[in-house]
């Protein structure tokens, strides 16, 4: 039955897929759709991990030592006989064969359907039964996983779209090299990391949909509009129709776009623009390249941490550094240093607070954690000497934290210098913008930076307290409040007064319909996912700076909510 759901278009495009439930503990595992031809070796792979488990289960058994307690042996041959039933080592290979999935997902599926039916049984103790079910699957896993699968080529799963109740970051950075057609979750806010990443990936997303993961079945039909934040569950034809000639209409409209790569930004009055990329791994630089970015105005450099028990050492954090920056050709790059806390928890450290996003997040980490920050410095400092790297810090609320990184950055050069290590003397030092403390003082801390950059996704959740994960207020979250406004207007003034460049690299930069308000602000720099820099940049192209300047002005002063779209609507006319 066909039916439609409503939510929040958090990257825009078209998707027709078949839906593949995602649970968390799937996420965990690698998800994939294989290409026909691999199927074999798959279920090779599934049988061989299977064996392998068995020989092992059966190792440990025979070295039980003779006084060992009785449940021991006992407990081993129940999770052989487990391994042997056909739920376990058949019924995976059938989901294999029929929906294409890598072995882990369809063994996951298949504990999962397991587990529910255990949660039906009355008896308490049958009932917790299910833990050995769950051991033995992930004895499999762990063996699995000793055996990764053949490489599977990007376009497999372009006809997959991923519907998951929530997903996190670091599970979205897990899907960085599996190309789903789009995502969809039940969960999650237009500026939350995940919707951030779902936009990187350039593929639609549509999120804060509440039921989808109870609603859709797997392989299930669906469109996804993640312009309208519209999901059409099991279309009709008509509907298909129409919405293939809306996917060829935006596929063309992007083609187009691809004709100003290497067009310079500039506005119709002469004004120059720069456009620089946001990323979140080494492996989004071909995406970098591709629009003819001209830097990048955002590394987020705590994405190296996720997904890991460990933590990445100052020589690997100096080879990533280093590899982007040669690879940017002298073009500046700008690392910002470890935002970890809030919805980015790395599996190591500190305890999640009531309030993460108010609690020990980014600067005020790193500051609690000297050896941890001192390593990241030190290993941009050595890529400095590599190519143009800056430094950007994250979060800054008080001139205390400015002072102590400060005097960080500047105990690390003198350490450098005496190890004859080399670096740039002159790396820059930026600061976020992101707590109106710090776009209140901008042109205090301006004077002891390098440069600005307002992080709007943070600015505005810190502004109007609303969390920006939290698609319960989602509707509250609104870049044009005049608050909002006033902020970065005030830290472009206060930047302009200090001598001191400032950029926007937080969502607000990426949309097209905001540029002409931003550029009207007096913003010159802007950085944002590499997919909407060309959008922008014909945008900037379109635009004169003499026409939007008097309305821009106007949103800020105007505080009446009813008006903000036509004002918007206006500017953009
Ligand atoms: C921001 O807050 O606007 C920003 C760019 O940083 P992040 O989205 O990573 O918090
Ligand atoms: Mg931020």
């Amino acid at each position: 039955m066909s039916f439609t759901l409503h939510g929040i278009g958090a990257s825009a495009g078209i998707a027709i897929g078949r839906a593949h439930l995602a649970t968390p503990s799937r996420v965990e595992v690698a998800h994939y759709v294989l290409p026909e031809n691999l199927i074999d070796s798959e279920l090779d792979r599934f049988q061989k991990a299977v064996e392998q488990t068995r020989e092992e289960l059966r190792a440990l058994r025979a070295q039980i030592p003779p006084h060992a307690p009785a449940e021991l042996p006992a407990f081993l041959d129940m999770h052989l006989l487990i391994l042997d039933d056909n739920m376990i080592d058949e019924e995976p290979k059938r989901l294999i064969r029929e929906q294409r999935c890598n072995a882990e997902w369809a063994l996951t599926q298949q504990m999962e359907a397991l587990v529910a039916r255990f949660n039906e049984i009355e008896d308490a103790y049958l009932r917790s039964r299910q833990e050995d079910v769950v051991q033995v699957v992930q004895r499999v896993l762990k063996t699995l996983v000793g055996h990764p699968g053949t490489a599977v080529p990007e376009t497999t799963a372009e006809e997959c779209v991923l519907v998951a109740h929530e997903l996190t970051p670091a599970d979205m950075i897990l899907f960085k090299n599996t190309k789903f057609a789009a995502f969809i979750t039940d969960l999650g806010g237009a500026t939350s990391h995940t919707a951030i990443l779902a936009r990187s990936l350039g593929i639609p997303s549509v999120m804060a949909l509440h039921q989808a993961r109870n609603l859709i079945r797997d392989h299930e039909w669906i469109i996804v509009d993640g312009r309208e934040g519209v999901v059409v569950v099991d279309p009709d034809e008509k509907v298909l129709a129409e919405y293939r000639a809306k996917q060829a209409k935006w596929r063309q409209e992007t083609e187009k776009l691809r004709r100003i790569t290497t067009s310079r930004a500039v506005t119709m009055d002469g004004v120059i623009i720069e456009l620089f990329a946001n990323i979140e791994l080494q492996q989004d630089m071909p995406a970098v390249k591709e629009v003819g970015a001209q830097g990048i105005g955002l590394f987020r450099s705590e994405f190296l941490f996720l997904n890991r028990d460990d933590l990445p050492s100052e020589d690997e954090q100096f080879e990533t550094y280093r590899n982007v920056v040669e690879n940017m050709d002298g073009k500046p790059v700008t690392i910002r240093t470890l935002d970890l806390g809030a919805d980015k928890q790395a599996p190591w450290g500190h305890t999640v607070a009531d309030n993460p996003a108010l609690g020990l997040r980014a600067i005020r980490l790193c500051l609690a954690e000297p050896k941890l920050f001192e390593a990241q410095l030190r290993a941009i400092l050595r890529a400095s000497a590599h190519g143009k790297a800056r430094v950007l810090i994250p979060m800054l609320g008080s001139f205390t934290e400015l002072r102590a990184t400060l005097q960080m950055i500047e105990n690390l050069k003198q350490e450098l210098r005496e190890r004859k290590i080399k670096f740039d003397e002159n790396i820059q030092i930026g600061g976020m913008v992101e707590v109106p403390a710090a776009a209140l003082l901008a042109e205090q801390f301006a004077r002891h930076l390098d440069f600005l950059s307002i992080g709007t996704n943070d600015l505005i959740q810190y502004t109007l307290a609303i969390d920006r994960a939290d698609d319960a207020v989602a509707h509250l979250y609104d870049p044009l409040h005049p608050a909002v406004l006033t902020l970065i207007q005030h830290t472009i003034q206060s930047g302009n007064k200090a001598g001191k460049p400032v950029a926007v690299c937080g969502e607000m930069a990426g949309d097209p319909r905001l540029t002409r308000l931003l550029l009207g602000l007096g913003l010159r720099h802007f950085s944002m996912q590499p997919a909407s820099i060309l959008a922008v940049k014909q945008q900037v192209m379109r635009s004169s700076i003499s026409e939007v300047t008097d309305l821009a002005r106007r949103m800020v002063k105007n505080i009446d909510p009813d008006k903000t779209a036509s004002l918007l609507d206006k500017l953009n006319a």
